[in-house]
């Protein structure tokens, strides 16, 4: 039996706008070597939940643990860059100026820095490409280039925002797959946000299913899939291609 605590546990995570309850008592826990993905129509508080996760939002109410260590609540709050959560959003925003090895080197210490980058672009099938611009790149290139910066200083969790939704369609699935094999050689924890059911039934080990700032359901994909919680959970999957 393992008693280690989770990779990451938020608790009653609350968030306001102007009077709007967006993010409305969350709890979950996700563990090492797991995908869990966030899975929810727009607007109901996905890219919030994960921001406050990292650091550059502030709850108002909850709690986040990394390790069994708080690193959130009301009063106390440790900074973004001492979360050791990485972070990869849908535009990329790899730095222009500097080259791909330098891009994923960005945020290394010295030591085996010049080894790691090596490592990671290979397992992104980007071998040679480390003196290349990120101009200079497809869009899928430059995707994977995000993903090896991201991973590169082992982070203990990623938060992933809708990390596909900028690449062209036809390649969408084939990236997926290549993404999650990386994913799971590393072994990070992974929290993963999505509108597409789709997305959520090839990626996720678990699935948490958010509505109007609220988780509804809970499972693993084929669970949620199989037995939706109510009509409306139903209807959001109905029409997944
Ligand atoms: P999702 O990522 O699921 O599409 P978001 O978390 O981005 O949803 O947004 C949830 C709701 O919170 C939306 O109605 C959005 O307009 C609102 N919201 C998000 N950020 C802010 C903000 N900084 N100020 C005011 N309202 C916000
Ligand atoms: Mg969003």
């Amino acid at each position: 039996m393992s008693s280690a605590p989770p990779r990451l546990e938020v608790r009653n995570l609350t968030r306001r706008f102007d009077g709007q309850t967006v993010v409305d008592d969350v709890s979950f826990s996700i563990e090492a070597g797991q995908v869990s993905c966030l899975l929810g129509p727009s607007g109901c508080g996905k890219s919030t939940t994960l921001r406050m996760i990292a650091g550059v939002d502030m709850q108002d109410e909850g709690t986040i643990h990394v390790d069994g260590k708080l690193v959130c609540d009301t009063v106390f709050r440790v900074p973004p860059e001492r979360r050791a959560i990485g972070l990869m959003f849908q535009d990329f925003a790899l730095f222009p100026h500097l080259t791909v090895a330098e891009n994923v080197a960005f945020g290394l210490k010295e030591g085996d820095r010049t080894r790691r980058v090596e490592e990671l672009l290979e397992r992104v099938s980007l071998s040679g490409f480390g003196p290349k611009y990120p101009h200079e790149l497809s869009g899928g290139e430059q995707q994977r280039v995000a993903l090896a910066r991201a991973l590169a200083p082992r982070p203990r969790i990623l938060l992933m925002d809708e990390p596909f939704s900028g690449l062209d369609e036809r390649l969408r699935d084939g990236i997926r797959d290549d993404t999650l094999e990386l994913l799971k050689e590393e072994g990070t924890a992974v929290l993963l946000v999505t509108h597409e059911p789709h997305e959520a039934m090839r990626m996720a080990d678990e699935i948490l299913l958010m509505r109007k700032g609220r988780i509804v359901q809970r499972g693993a994909p084929y669970n949620i899939y199989n037995a939706p919680v109510d009509r409306e959970a139903a209807a959001f999957f109905s029409d997944i291609n």
